[in-house]
Protein backbone atom coordinates (compact mmCIF):
# COMPACT_ATOMS: atom_id res chain seq x y z
CA UNK A 1 0.00 0.00 0.00
CA UNK A 2 1.26 3.24 -0.95
CA UNK A 3 0.71 5.31 2.51
CA UNK A 4 1.28 9.20 2.75
CA UNK A 5 -0.82 11.82 5.07
CA UNK A 6 -2.57 13.10 2.00
CA UNK A 7 -3.90 9.32 0.99
CA UNK A 8 -5.31 9.86 4.68
CA UNK A 9 -6.63 12.96 4.22
CA UNK A 10 -8.68 11.77 0.96
CA UNK A 11 -10.35 9.03 2.10
CA UNK A 12 -11.54 10.66 5.29
CA UNK A 13 -12.89 12.98 2.96
CA UNK A 14 -14.12 10.96 0.49
CA UNK A 15 -16.28 8.89 3.38
CA UNK A 16 -16.94 12.37 4.97
CA UNK A 17 -15.40 11.56 8.06
CA UNK A 18 -14.96 13.93 11.23
CA UNK A 19 -12.72 13.28 13.37
CA UNK A 20 -14.53 13.01 16.96
CA UNK A 21 -12.33 13.99 20.18
CA UNK A 22 -14.25 12.12 21.90
CA UNK A 23 -13.12 9.29 20.93
CA UNK A 24 -9.11 10.02 21.24
CA UNK A 25 -9.28 9.82 17.14
CA UNK A 26 -5.78 11.57 16.94
CA UNK A 27 -4.59 8.81 13.48
CA UNK A 28 -1.02 8.34 12.41
CA UNK A 29 -0.12 10.12 9.14
CA UNK A 30 3.79 9.32 9.24
CA UNK A 31 4.55 6.22 7.45
CA UNK A 32 7.90 6.06 9.59
CA UNK A 33 6.27 5.62 12.63
CA UNK A 34 3.78 2.96 11.26
CA UNK A 35 6.89 1.13 10.58
CA UNK A 36 9.12 1.85 13.57
CA UNK A 37 6.14 0.38 15.37
CA UNK A 38 5.87 -2.80 13.37
CA UNK A 39 9.56 -3.11 13.12
CA UNK A 40 9.63 -2.99 17.30
CA UNK A 41 7.09 -5.05 18.03
CA UNK A 42 9.07 -8.02 16.28
CA UNK A 43 5.30 -10.11 15.56
CA UNK A 44 6.73 -13.84 14.32
CA UNK A 45 3.99 -15.43 11.68
CA UNK A 46 2.37 -17.45 14.13
CA UNK A 47 1.55 -14.30 16.06
CA UNK A 48 -1.88 -13.44 16.74
CA UNK A 49 -2.46 -9.15 17.13
CA UNK A 50 -4.41 -7.50 19.18
CA UNK A 51 -5.23 -3.97 17.78
CA UNK A 52 -7.66 -1.59 19.84
CA UNK A 53 -8.84 1.08 17.94
CA UNK A 54 -7.29 0.70 14.02
CA UNK A 55 -8.84 4.15 13.41
CA UNK A 56 -8.59 4.26 9.52
CA UNK A 57 -6.25 1.02 9.24
CA UNK A 58 -2.87 2.36 8.71
CA UNK A 59 -1.60 0.05 11.23
CA UNK A 60 -4.07 -2.39 10.98
CA UNK A 61 -2.73 -3.25 7.04
CA UNK A 62 1.14 -3.36 7.89
CA UNK A 63 -0.07 -5.64 11.05
CA UNK A 64 -1.83 -7.50 8.82
CA UNK A 65 1.41 -8.63 7.00
CA UNK A 66 3.35 -9.27 9.53
CA UNK A 67 0.91 -11.39 11.78
CA UNK A 68 -1.16 -14.74 11.35
CA UNK A 69 -4.49 -12.62 12.37
CA UNK A 70 -5.40 -9.41 13.41
CA UNK A 71 -8.05 -9.16 15.31
CA UNK A 72 -8.89 -5.25 15.97
CA UNK A 73 -11.48 -3.64 18.29
CA UNK A 74 -12.83 -0.16 16.67
CA UNK A 75 -16.14 1.80 18.76
CA UNK A 76 -16.73 4.25 15.89
CA UNK A 77 -18.91 2.58 13.03
CA UNK A 78 -18.01 5.12 10.67
CA UNK A 79 -15.15 4.26 10.13
CA UNK A 80 -16.39 1.12 8.45
CA UNK A 81 -16.77 1.57 5.06
CA UNK A 82 -12.79 3.20 5.22
CA UNK A 83 -11.47 0.53 6.35
CA UNK A 84 -13.67 -1.79 4.37
CA UNK A 85 -12.22 -0.30 0.95
CA UNK A 86 -8.56 -0.36 2.55
CA UNK A 87 -8.67 -3.73 4.30
CA UNK A 88 -10.75 -5.62 1.65
CA UNK A 89 -8.48 -7.78 0.03
CA UNK A 90 -6.78 -8.68 3.38
CA UNK A 91 -8.30 -11.88 4.52
CA UNK A 92 -6.46 -12.20 8.11
CA UNK A 93 -7.98 -9.21 9.59
CA UNK A 94 -11.36 -9.12 11.84
CA UNK A 95 -13.11 -5.96 12.74
CA UNK A 96 -15.18 -5.74 15.91
CA UNK A 97 -17.04 -2.72 15.75
CA UNK A 98 -17.67 -2.42 19.81
CA UNK A 99 -16.38 -0.78 22.70
CA UNK A 100 -12.98 -2.58 23.69
CA UNK A 101 -13.62 -2.10 27.52
CA UNK A 102 -17.03 -3.73 27.18
CA UNK A 103 -16.14 -6.38 25.06
CA UNK A 104 -16.12 -10.25 25.72
CA UNK A 105 -12.62 -10.16 24.71
CA UNK A 106 -11.50 -13.67 26.08
CA UNK A 107 -14.10 -15.81 24.17
CA UNK A 108 -13.05 -13.79 20.83
CA UNK A 109 -9.52 -15.03 21.37
CA UNK A 110 -10.54 -18.19 22.44
CA UNK A 111 -11.48 -19.14 18.63
CA UNK A 112 -8.22 -17.83 17.44
CA UNK A 113 -5.22 -20.52 17.23
CA UNK A 114 -1.73 -18.84 17.66
CA UNK A 115 1.78 -19.66 19.13
CA UNK A 116 1.71 -15.91 20.99
CA UNK A 117 -0.68 -13.14 21.32
CA UNK A 118 0.74 -9.54 20.95
CA UNK A 119 -1.11 -6.23 21.66
CA UNK A 120 0.15 -3.55 19.25
CA UNK A 121 -1.75 -0.40 19.00
CA UNK A 122 -2.03 3.78 18.80
CA UNK A 123 -4.47 3.88 22.19
CA UNK A 124 -7.58 6.02 22.62
CA UNK A 125 -5.42 8.05 25.27
CA UNK A 126 -8.56 8.50 27.32
CA UNK A 127 -8.98 5.06 28.20
CA UNK A 128 -5.25 3.86 28.37
CA UNK A 129 -5.05 2.59 32.26
CA UNK A 130 -8.95 0.99 31.56
CA UNK A 131 -7.57 -0.78 28.33
CA UNK A 132 -4.22 -1.82 30.00
CA UNK A 133 -6.84 -2.76 33.12
CA UNK A 134 -9.08 -4.74 31.14
CA UNK A 135 -6.39 -6.86 29.84
CA UNK A 136 -4.55 -7.87 33.20
CA UNK A 137 -8.09 -8.36 34.78
CA UNK A 138 -9.67 -10.10 32.02
CA UNK A 139 -7.13 -12.49 32.39
CA UNK A 140 -6.15 -12.31 28.64
CA UNK A 141 -3.28 -14.69 27.65
CA UNK A 142 -0.85 -11.74 26.36
CA UNK A 143 2.95 -12.42 25.53
CA UNK A 144 3.69 -8.75 24.62
CA UNK A 145 2.10 -5.46 24.46
CA UNK A 146 3.36 -2.96 22.19
CA UNK A 147 1.53 0.29 22.26
CA UNK A 148 2.12 4.48 21.47
CA UNK A 149 0.78 6.34 24.31
CA UNK A 150 0.69 9.48 25.94
CA UNK A 151 3.95 10.16 27.25
CA UNK A 152 3.30 11.24 30.49
CA UNK A 153 1.00 8.14 30.94
CA UNK A 154 4.07 6.43 29.88
CA UNK A 155 6.47 7.42 31.86
CA UNK A 156 4.07 6.14 35.14
CA UNK A 157 4.68 2.65 33.72
CA UNK A 158 8.12 2.80 34.80
CA UNK A 159 7.35 4.25 38.17
CA UNK A 160 9.11 2.82 41.07
CA UNK A 161 8.40 3.27 44.99
CA UNK A 162 8.98 6.47 46.77
CA UNK A 163 8.07 8.80 43.47
CA UNK A 164 4.73 10.61 42.93
CA UNK A 165 4.34 8.84 40.09
CA UNK A 166 4.30 4.98 41.87
CA UNK A 167 0.93 4.29 41.94
CA UNK A 168 -1.60 0.93 41.66
CA UNK A 169 -0.98 0.34 38.03
CA UNK A 170 2.65 0.38 38.55
CA UNK A 171 2.61 -2.68 41.02
CA UNK A 172 0.55 -4.33 38.56
CA UNK A 173 2.25 -3.81 35.43
CA UNK A 174 5.54 -4.41 37.21
CA UNK A 175 4.16 -7.59 38.69
CA UNK A 176 3.22 -9.40 34.86
CA UNK A 177 5.36 -7.38 32.61
CA UNK A 178 9.03 -6.04 31.81
CA UNK A 179 8.75 -2.40 31.17
CA UNK A 180 10.47 -0.90 28.38
CA UNK A 181 10.12 2.78 26.62
CA UNK A 182 11.00 1.93 22.79
CA UNK A 183 11.01 5.75 21.53
CA UNK A 184 9.47 9.42 21.72
CA UNK A 185 7.05 10.47 19.55
CA UNK A 186 6.53 13.83 18.65
CA UNK A 187 2.71 15.21 18.42
CA UNK A 188 3.53 16.51 14.65
CA UNK A 189 3.14 12.99 13.26
CA UNK A 190 -0.42 12.73 13.99
CA UNK A 191 -4.06 14.02 12.58
CA UNK A 192 -5.40 16.09 14.21
CA UNK A 193 -2.51 16.84 15.91
CA UNK A 194 -2.65 16.37 20.32
CA UNK A 195 -1.78 18.48 22.81
CA UNK A 196 0.60 15.91 24.10
CA UNK A 197 3.87 14.01 22.77
CA UNK A 198 4.15 9.97 22.80
CA UNK A 199 6.09 7.26 23.41
CA UNK A 200 5.89 3.30 22.36
CA UNK A 201 6.26 1.40 25.30
CA UNK A 202 6.69 -2.33 25.36
CA UNK A 203 5.40 -4.36 28.21
CA UNK A 204 6.89 -8.09 27.90
CA UNK A 205 5.57 -10.90 30.07
CA UNK A 206 7.90 -12.14 32.84
CA UNK A 207 9.43 -15.14 31.56
CA UNK A 208 9.57 -15.90 36.01
CA UNK A 209 7.02 -14.22 37.67
CA UNK A 210 7.14 -14.20 41.69
CA UNK A 211 4.04 -16.32 43.09
CA UNK A 212 1.15 -15.10 44.43
CA UNK A 213 -1.60 -17.70 46.00
CA UNK A 214 -4.55 -15.44 45.43
CA UNK A 215 -4.45 -13.20 42.55
CA UNK A 216 -7.79 -11.87 43.33
CA UNK A 217 -6.89 -11.00 46.67
CA UNK A 218 -3.47 -9.79 45.71
CA UNK A 219 -4.80 -7.31 43.76
CA UNK A 220 -8.11 -6.35 45.86
CA UNK A 221 -5.21 -5.73 48.32
CA UNK A 222 -3.52 -3.48 46.25
CA UNK A 223 -6.32 -1.54 45.24
CA UNK A 224 -7.21 -0.45 48.35
CA UNK A 225 -3.94 0.40 49.44
CA UNK A 226 -3.65 3.15 47.18
CA UNK A 227 -7.24 3.94 47.12
CA UNK A 228 -5.97 7.23 49.19
CA UNK A 229 -2.97 8.31 47.87
CA UNK A 230 -2.13 10.43 50.82
CA UNK A 231 -3.24 8.02 53.31
CA UNK A 232 -1.55 5.49 55.20
CA UNK A 233 -1.78 2.10 55.24
CA UNK A 234 -3.11 1.69 58.55
CA UNK A 235 -6.40 4.04 57.46
CA UNK A 236 -6.54 2.31 53.69
CA UNK A 237 -6.41 -1.37 55.25
CA UNK A 238 -9.10 -0.48 58.03
CA UNK A 239 -11.11 -3.88 56.89
CA UNK A 240 -7.67 -6.21 56.72
CA UNK A 241 -5.98 -7.80 59.84
CA UNK A 242 -3.96 -4.90 60.72
CA UNK A 243 -1.86 -6.95 63.43
CA UNK A 244 -0.10 -8.83 60.97
CA UNK A 245 0.27 -6.64 58.47
CA UNK A 246 2.22 -4.83 60.99
CA UNK A 247 4.73 -7.68 61.48
CA UNK A 248 5.43 -8.04 57.88
CA UNK A 249 6.13 -4.04 57.44
CA UNK A 250 8.28 -4.90 59.93
CA UNK A 251 10.58 -6.80 58.17
CA UNK A 252 11.16 -4.44 55.61
CA UNK A 253 11.79 -1.46 57.95
CA UNK A 254 8.33 0.17 57.95
CA UNK A 255 5.41 0.41 60.28
CA UNK A 256 1.67 1.19 59.14
CA UNK A 257 2.27 4.58 59.22
CA UNK A 258 3.78 3.91 55.70
CA UNK A 259 1.82 4.82 52.33
CA UNK A 260 1.61 2.43 49.43
CA UNK A 261 3.90 4.84 47.28
CA UNK A 262 6.72 3.80 49.55
CA UNK A 263 6.28 -0.39 49.19
CA UNK A 264 7.44 -2.89 46.27
CA UNK A 265 5.92 -4.80 44.44
CA UNK A 266 7.61 -7.61 46.33
CA UNK A 267 6.56 -6.40 49.97
CA UNK A 268 2.68 -6.34 48.45
CA UNK A 269 2.97 -9.90 47.09
CA UNK A 270 4.87 -11.02 51.16
CA UNK A 271 1.69 -9.06 52.33
CA UNK A 272 -0.97 -10.57 49.93
CA UNK A 273 0.48 -14.48 50.14
CA UNK A 274 0.65 -14.41 54.14
CA UNK A 275 -2.51 -12.87 54.68
CA UNK A 276 -4.55 -14.68 51.93
CA UNK A 277 -3.43 -17.52 53.41
CA UNK A 278 -3.42 -16.41 57.33
CA UNK A 279 0.23 -17.62 57.51
CA UNK A 280 0.58 -14.76 59.71
CA UNK A 281 0.29 -15.98 62.57
CA UNK A 282 3.24 -18.39 62.34
CA UNK A 283 5.20 -16.24 61.18
CA UNK A 284 8.77 -17.11 60.93
N1 LIG B 1 -4.80 3.12 14.94
C1 LIG B 1 -5.14 4.39 14.33
C2 LIG B 1 -3.88 5.15 14.02
O1 LIG B 1 -2.89 4.90 14.67
O2 LIG B 1 -3.89 5.99 13.13
C3 LIG B 1 -6.07 5.21 15.21
C4 LIG B 1 -5.60 5.47 16.63
S1 LIG B 1 -6.59 6.63 17.49
C5 LIG B 1 -5.41 7.27 18.63
C6 LIG B 1 -7.60 5.65 18.58
C7 LIG B 1 -8.68 4.82 17.94
O3 LIG B 1 -9.38 4.10 18.99
C8 LIG B 1 -9.75 5.59 17.19
O4 LIG B 1 -10.00 4.98 15.95
C9 LIG B 1 -11.01 5.50 18.08
O5 LIG B 1 -12.22 5.57 17.38
C10 LIG B 1 -10.78 4.15 18.74
N2 LIG B 1 -11.45 3.99 20.05
C11 LIG B 1 -11.70 4.94 20.99
N3 LIG B 1 -12.31 4.42 22.06
C12 LIG B 1 -12.44 3.08 21.81
C13 LIG B 1 -13.02 2.00 22.53
N4 LIG B 1 -13.55 2.18 23.74
N5 LIG B 1 -13.03 0.77 21.96
C14 LIG B 1 -12.49 0.59 20.71
N6 LIG B 1 -11.93 1.57 19.98
C15 LIG B 1 -11.91 2.81 20.51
Amino acid sequence: MEYSPKKLSDILEKHGFNFKKSFGQNFIVDENIIDAIIEKAMIKPNTCVLEIGPGAGALTYKLSERAKNVLCFEIDKKLEPILEELLNEKNNVEIIYEDFLTSDIKTKISSYSFDSLYVVANLPYYITTPIIMKLIEDKIPVDKIVIMVQKEVGDRFKAVPGTKDYSSLSVFLNYYFDVKKLMDVSRHVFLPKPNVDSIIIELKKKECQTQVIDEDYFFKLIRESFKQKRKTIKNNLREYPLNEIEKILKKYGFDLSVRAEQLSLDIFIDIANRVSKGVCSNDK
